[in-house]
């Protein structure tokens, strides 16, 4: 299974994006907050909201997440 991380930084839309380790699209190391492995990207989402209640899946990794 793989490690799902968040962006500490939100986007311009105010979403916290969710990536999949190995995302192209991941931020820097220091704005990654680990979520731990996961099935799928349903819950690293879930988990991410408890942090940022804007998380949302990244386009790219997590499209079946992708709500925006
Ligand atoms: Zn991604």
């Amino acid at each position: 299974m793989p490690a799902y991380i968040v962006n500490k930084n939100a986007q311009t839309n105010g979403d916290h994006e969710v990536h999949k380790n190995g995302c192209a699209y991941m931020p820097d190391i220091a704005n990654r907050l680990p979520l731990g492995v996961h099935a799928s990207c349903g819950p690293a989402v879930t988990k991410a909201k408890r942090t940022f209640p804007s998380a949302d899946g990244c386009a790219y990794c997590c499209p079946t997440c992708n709500k925006s």
